[in-house]
């Protein structure tokens, strides 16, 4: 049996320990991430006394829960920087945790130093916390104090945890619709939210502009960094942050769209989208409340991972976009050509494809997930000579691997394997078989597609391009594509995925309610309408 590495150490791909990085501190933890700073290394920041503006409207998040610790995150506004002349100054900011909103008791207090390098974000790795338990956090800076988040801890590794209930989110495209979806998860209080990616999209598209981007394509870190801005400036979004730890990973257009590892969409040389890569992937990890990725240099930074909560569930976080090769066939929906049946063709990557299969194979909790950004289960369809065509930038485009990695649930019994996946702007339920093309194959897991948070707009509950998926596709049992996002409460005998929608995202402040809800009874792999 493969040994199981700890769900931090498994970010490792450089020689750098965690342990040795995190007796280093904080502050060179920061500075690695650009290769080394002198003046943080000798420990110089700054302590702020009096800010006449809030430098965090931009919110506050926490994320990546562990059994004793959490990430705190915020990130101080440019121009408060500007105003207080500490523009280019390492500053101190502090943080609190409560066990209450009202911090008439004082769990914890800490202080990190956040770098103009990093854009003065803050990341508070907090140990020491008790397993299973909600806490509230805050931030302090010059006498300013930030709004309050709830965040919590996951359970301990061995626990027998009879619940669990997170969110499932994707596609925020800030143009075509407001965030109402988030305003209503921030009303659950989840154990998690989980975000598959598309947090922001680097162009304008679509009919219907509902409120502009700050700018055109972005391309470098300054333009990714304003890009964030206008994303995090949005109230429903900060509320869902405020409201639980979030889990995320990304998808294309937090670089580039359809972007195969060093392949970008458009007229770029491979130099231009590495470049452009290493900004975005920065970035990200400014705006995110996540650690840093041990391996990060430049283009490269590697965020799966594994997160556990309790015996009941463990979810691992995939990226299938760094590592990808290029998508066959020119993309978009072709007829198979030579390239898509190369088998040595990959989503995962060497490295990640053999973490994941490691982890499927030893796990013992009750429910494992593939957090991760492109649908699973086949949806091919057919044009109108009856030839059949392969959506190539999803799991469609590389069959071998899809093959190998369901064989591979099945050769090690992976505890009842739950796909969960955004990306395609609908909601789904699927059956994920050994053979797509037979109906009476086995039934290896299954899958939750979430639908978009605002991207393509209101939608529809139902659309010619749904009905004919659904009905050359016999294991994919909904479809819907409407706005909003997926509740799944988990418990050790039945999966169950409420699928949320609102009528509209065109204008603010709109209902939601339960589309839809299919289970999954433990021992019994494959989606059931409830
Ligand atoms: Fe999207
Ligand atoms: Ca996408």
């Amino acid at each position: 049996m493969p040994i199981r590495t700890d769900p931090w150490l498994a970010l490792a791909n450089s020689s750098i320990s965690r342990r040795n990085l995190l007796k280093s501190g904080a502050k060179l933890t920061a500075a690695l991430a650009l290769g080394g700073l002198p003046n943080l290394l000798h420990g110089a920041s700054k302590r702020l006394s009096r800010l006449q503006a809030d430098p965090f409207y931009l919110g506050i998040a926490s994320g990546d829960p562990t059994s004793d610790s959490v990430v705190l995150w915020t990130r101080l506004a440019s121009e408060v920087m500007i105003a207080a002349n500490a523009a280019l100054d390492a500053v101190d900011v502090d943080y609190e945790i409560a066990d209450s909103r009202a911090f008439s008791t004082i769990l914890r207090r800490g202080s990190i130093a956040a770098t103009p390098e990093l854009g003065h974000s803050a990341h508070a790795e907090v140990r020491g916390l008790d397993p299973d338990t909600e806490y509230f956090y805050r931030w302090h800076i010059g006498g300013i104090t930030s709004s309050v988040g709830r965040t919590k801890t996951a359970p301990a590794a061995n626990a027998s945890n009879q619940e669990f209930r997170f969110a499932i989110a994707s596609c925020q495209q800030y143009e075509h619709g407001f965030f109402t979806a988030y305003d209503h998860m921030a009303a659950e209080e989840f154990d998690l939210i989980t975000h598959l990616g598309d947090y922001i999209y680097e162009s304008s598209w679509g009919k219907v502009r509902v409120r502009a981007h700050e700018g055109p394509e972005i391309i470098n870190l300054s333009d990714y960094r304003a890009r964030y801005t206008t994303y995090k400036s949005d109230p429903d979004l900060q509320a869902a942050h405020a409201s639980a730890p979030w889990a995320v990973t990304w998808d294309d257009h937090e670089v580039d769209n359809n972007y195969a590892a060093d392949i970008g969409e458009d007229e770029q040389t491979t130099e231009q989208l590495l470049m452009r890569r290493a900004a975005a992937y920065q970035a990200f990890y400014e705006f995110m409340p996540i650690r840093l990725p041990i391996g990060r240099q430049g283009p490269s930074m590697p965020i799966y991972r594994r997160l556990r909560f309790g015996n009941l569930l463990e979810m691992n976080v995939l990226d299938t976009r760094q590592y990808r090769s290029d998508q066959a066939c020119g993309d978009g929906r072709k007829p198979s050509c030579m390239a898509h049946q190369d088998r040595s063709r990959t989503l995962l990557g060497t490295a990640q494809k053999k973490w994941l299969k490691d982890s499927l194979a030893t796990t013992d909790a009750t429910w494992n997930v593939l957090a991760q950004q492109v649908m699973m289960a086949s949806l091919r369809s057919l044009n109108e000579s009856g030839e059949e065509l392969w959506p190539m930038d999803i799991w469609d485009g590389y069959p071998y691997e899809r093959q190998e990695l369901l064989e591979h649930l099945d050769q090690v019994k992976t505890p009842n394997p739950v796909v969960i996946t955004g990306d395609i702007h609908s909601n789904w339920a699927a059956d994920l078989k050994l053979d797509f093309d037979k109906q009476s194959s086995k039934t290896v897991g299954s899958e939750f597609v979430g639908t978009s948070i605002t991207s393509g707009g209101d939608g529809a509950d139902m659309t010619d391009y749904g009905r004919a998926l659904l009905a050359n596709n016999p294991h994919v049992k909904f479809y819907n594509a409407q706005r909003g996002y997926i509740a799944a409460t988990v418990t050790p005998t039945l999966w169950r995925s409420d699928y949320k929608v609102l009528p509209k995202i065109t204008e603010a402040g709109a209902p939601i309610s339960i589309r839809k809800t299919y289970v999954v009874e433990a021992g019994k792999p494959g989606v059931q309408e409830a």
